[in-house]
């Protein structure tokens, strides 16, 4: 038997976690895995789903042949049932994760994050939620193992397209969380059976095995095109604002640029696309409960309870930030039309910078959805809609920098015949 020792090298984005409901700290609705030193944990079979379903989608599809049986409950997952032996010969036995320069500790930020109402493409009340996160960029290394009967061995074809795999980390691959790349992949083979082979295994353990075996290199490709790209400028004033209790509403930051999370640009941008979609094609065509129906042609593109989205929404870094000191408004009570003390609020949005709106494709991408967006791009320059938060008192409008242009008409083909019966009635 021939034994393959991979090393992988991910760079791993900021703002990622992998865990989940928390049940020991009421603050918090979802927690970061952390080691026994504290540090941020990613757990080899977290990765699994993303690599198996990497190799899922080559063609021929390669993840029942490398990985074995699809879990329960996958389409297809009886395939290889007949195999005799189902164990998986390739398997992830372990990460470590250290943070970009060399920092002592990894920083961790907690963010809070709103569902945004379908009627009204605001925050639905009632619907933040807490969750912890990875404030570190840095490194995840993947130690990766393939046990290969002698004749079923790792090929050269095998581990180019284990190179291609573009991990997702943990959880909200579509809202900004988990991009990562990888860099690079080390891979070597070893034979305990062979005297050689012998030695070198009983000569090293844990990663200086891998260290010792995996020592030809292949080099993966680096960062992505975005699928959709799009400069804004602030025009008077932007609130990202994530719900932290505290004296001053400021924007969400991280390690001390503020940025708007990909959260919101997906919230807005899908509740949009769905207000679209409806004018163009009549109600039913798009969800109408506030949940995701998961039968329209928004939920086949942005993910609904059952199926994640197509689309991966980038955080948005806010360049050149001229911060203001914080503004005090008051609030108007709704049934007295007086100012109440305890509505008093102070907010300290980002009054001028440059961002930029970054969408990766995770699938194939229906052709009507690329000018949709940029209809809604349009509004947002238009200031039909804002973003960030409190948006009815005049902040989060944004310019359109680049690129400018008249995006091309939303023609949805599924739903064009349904559009023309309706007319003729
Ligand atoms: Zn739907």
């Amino acid at each position: 038997m021939t034994t393959t020792l991979m090393i992988a090298t991910l760079s791993v984005e900021p703002g990622w976690a992998v865990g989940n409901v928390t049940l020991d700290d009421p603050a918090i609705d979802r927690d970061i895995l952390l080691d026994t030193a504290g540090w941020p944990w990613v757990p080899g079979s977290s990765l699994a789903g993303s690599l198996r379903a990497h190799l899922a989608a080559a063609a021929p599809p390669a993840d029942v042949r490398l990985m074995g049986r699809r879990p329960a409950g996958t389409p297809d997952a009886d395939l290889g049932s007949d195999e005799e032996d189902t164990a998986s010969p390739l398997s992830i036995v372990g990460c470590a994760f250290s943070p970009a320069d060399g920092a002592p500790a990894a920083e961790l930020e907690i963010a809070g994050q709103t569902a945004v109402d379908r009627d009204r493409g605001a925050a639905a009340p009632g619907s933040l939620r807490f969750s912890r996160i990875a404030a570190s960029g840095g490194t995840l290394t993947v130690y990766l193992r393939h046990d290969g009967a002698d004749d079923r061995p790792l090929t050269g074809d095998d581990l180019a397209l284990i190179s291609r795999w573009q991990p997702a980390i943990g959880r909200d691959r579509t809202k900004g969380g988990g991009r990562a790349a990888l860099s690079q992949l080390k891979h070597g083979t070893i034979d305990p059976a062979t005297p050689a082979g012998a030695r070198t295994w009983l000569s090293h353990s844990g990663p200086g095995l891998f260290d010792a075996v995996a020592t030809q290199v292949i080099t993966g490709r680096s960062g992505d095109q975005p699928w959709l790209d799009a400069g804004f400028e602030i025009e008077d004033g932007l609130l990202t604002w994530d719900g932290i209790p505290g004296p001053v509403a400021r924007s969400r930051q991280r390690l001390g640029r503020p940025l708007l999370p990909g959260s919101a640009w997906k919230g807005i941008i899908r509740s949009r696309t769905e207000f679209i979609v409806r004018s163009r094609y009549g109600e039913t065509a798009a969800c109408q409960a506030q949940a995701s129906c998961g039968q329209c042609v928004v939920c086949a593109v942005f993910g609904h309870h059952q199926q994640r989205g197509l689309l991966a929404f980038r955080d948005s870094y806010i360049d050149q930030p001229r911060e203001e000191p914080a503004r005090t408004g008051v609030g108007i009570d709704r049934v007295t039309g007086g100012s109440r003390d305890a509505l008093l609020f102070r907010t300290q949005p980002v009054a001028a910078g440059h961002l930029r709106l970054q969408i990766d494709k995770l699938g194939e991408i229906p052709p009507w959805v690329h000018p949709t967006i940029w209809h809604v791009l349009r509004d947002i320059d238009h200031g039909l809609i804002g973003v960030g938060s409190r948006t009815t008192r005049g902040l989060g409008t944004l310019r359109l920098t680049d690129p400018r242009g008249d995006p091309a008409p939303v023609i949805i083909p599924e739903l064009e015949n349904s559009a023309a019966t309706e007319q003729a009635q």
